[in-house]
């Protein structure tokens, strides 16, 4: 239920409110408007219309119910865009357009720093790298763990730019968010509910990566695993489906963007790299999602990508992720966003 406090509700009224929710067995979460605060009450749906009675407490204008299976996460509860400020003039969800891009692994400090360094000139905001790798294959690379998480502090520390990496393990968490700016749930996690709880926990944006296999609403739900947990800071990330198509890696799910805008407060980015599996297809994939409204774009980039240790064939080399940043510039444009191009 959402429960409407009026304009001039005191702080007073607003713990009365709080404090009768959780006596009636439900979990307040504060919503700050503009003009007003509203509270989402989370709980057992069947016996939610006891909260009706809260409209007779001083400073309540109305009690609704929410529609949607995923509560906190929709736009009944929150109406406006949810901005997440993930360093210092990085913000995703904003006017602005937001690049993350690196490479798939964390292979060695020496590409990792050369990629960063590189990027962040080109105009990407946020360095991505994968310390633990979710492959396919047991046989294939697994990532440095640890150590490339270790590259990755220096990284981050010596160019100067917010980094995402994985986590895959809810043990891994805490450690990981010592490091990470943002901390990325993969597509094969996306229902992994003990991970996605204990996010719930850490004080750091996510980064939730849909499924190859999750409609949108089961993507929202498990964001609200996340927010209903406590980490109200989740960004969604469309990074294709699988379908009967082969021609490419996934399929990317361009309308997947437009339908979250329509139902999600939360920032939407596009992944054109996984989504098509082919570095040659990632430029008119990044533009279709700037067209389309995505709040950023995760793009793998790597110095070398034929002889990369994981997802070459998908990374763009250094020549061709400037000429898309170039190329993207009418696009964010056309779309009413800024595009801060260093150089
Ligand atoms: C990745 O970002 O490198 C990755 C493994 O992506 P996904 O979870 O979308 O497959
Ligand atoms: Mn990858």
């Amino acid at each position: 239920m959402i429960i409407v406090l009026k304009p001039d509700a005191t702080k007073k009224d607003l713990e009365q409110v709080k404090k009768k929710i959780v006596s009636l067995g439900y979990k307040p979460h504060v919503i700050h408007g503009k003009t007003r605060k509203v509270i989402g009450a989370v709980g057992d749906e069947r016996g939610k219309f006891i909260l009706q009675t809260l409209e007779s407490l001083p400073g309540v204008e109305k009690v609704v119910p929410i529609l949607s299976p995923y509560k906190l996460a929709s736009k009944e509860v929150k109406p406006v865009k949810t901005k997440i400020r993930v360093a210092p003039g990085v913000v995703i969800g904003g006017d602005e357009l937001v690049v993350i891009a690196g490479p798939c692994s964390i292979e060695n400090e020496k590409m990792l720093i050369e990629t960063a360094r590189f990027v962040k000139e080109k105009g990407a905001k946020i360095l991505r790298g994968g310390a633990f790798k979710p492959r396919t294959s047991p046989y294939s690379f697994q990532g440095l763990e640890r150590k490339g998480l270790k590259y990755l502090a220096r990284a981050r520390e010596v160019v100067g730019i917010p980094v995402i990496t994985e986590v895959m393990n809810p043990g891994d968490v805490e450690m990981i968010a010592e490091v990470a700016d943002i901390l990325q749930v993969g597509a094969r996690n996306v229902q992994n509910f003990a991970l996605l709880k204990k996010l719930g926990k850490v004080k750091k944006p996510v980064l939730l990566k849909r499924g190859m296999m999750t409609t949108i609403t089961e993507f929202l739900m498990s964001a609200e695993y996340i927010i209903s947990s406590g980490n109200p800071r989740v960004i969604l990330c469309e990074r294709g489906i699988r379908t009967f198509e082969n021609a490419t890696r996934n399929t990317l799910d361009i309308s997947a963007v437009a339908v979250l805008a329509e139902r999600t407060h939360l920032p939407v980015i596009v992944d054109p790299s996984h989504a098509t599996g082919y570095s040659r297809y990632v430029p008119a994939m990044a533009k279709a999602a700037v067209a389309a409204g995505a709040d950023g774009l995760m793009i793998e980039v790597h110095p070398e990508p034929e002889s990369a240790l994981s997802d070459g064939p998908q990374s763009l080399d250094f020549p061709s992720f400037e000429k898309m940043m170039e190329e993207l510039v009418p696009f964010v444009r056309a779309a009413g966003r800024t595009f801060s191009l260093a150089r």
